[in-house]
């Protein structure tokens, strides 16, 4: 995977249907034991502020067009992190009626972080791949 942003990474999360399980991973990673933001990573309220998406979860059918918009209000170049087997292939809710499908059936994916959920290191580790920290 290319460093596409050196030094810093700054990610807008979305929810796209998830359990909540990769939500206490994603926390777990900015608590005093992993601190992702020595590695210039930080969680962005607005996507026109941020480099990129952190995605979880299958995209549900109410969740697909807020992705697409929230995906298009990030600047160019943007990167798209699927995290959890959900976000990349619907995981355990695959065939679920109200899921629409996997992050990369609904917007581009740069990059998935395996895991259900990931742990927090193995979620650190990825994104220090794409920060080129
Ligand atoms: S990958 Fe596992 S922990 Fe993450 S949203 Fe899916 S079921 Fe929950």
């Amino acid at each position: 995977m290319a460093k596409r942003n050196r030094g810093s990474l700054q990610l807008r999360h979305v929810d796209a249907g998830s359990c909540n399980g990769c939500e206490l991973e994603i926390a777990s990673i900015f608590s005093p034991v992993y601190d992702a933001e020595r590695f210039g990573m930080r969680l962005e309220a607005s996507p026109r502020h941020a480099d990129g998406l952190l995605v979880t979860g299958p995209v549900t059918r109410n969740m697909a067009d807020p992705l697409r918009k929230t995906f298009e209000a990030v600047p160019n170049p943007r990167v798209v992190v699927a995290v959890g087997d959900c976000a990349r292939n619907c995981g355990v809710f695959s065939g679920a009626y109200g899921v629409e499908g996997a992050v990369a059936d609904v917007v581009p994916v740069d990059l998935e972080i395996p895991g259900c959920p990931p742990d927090p290191q193995t979620i650190i580790t990825a994104l220090r791949g794409l920060s080129g920290t």
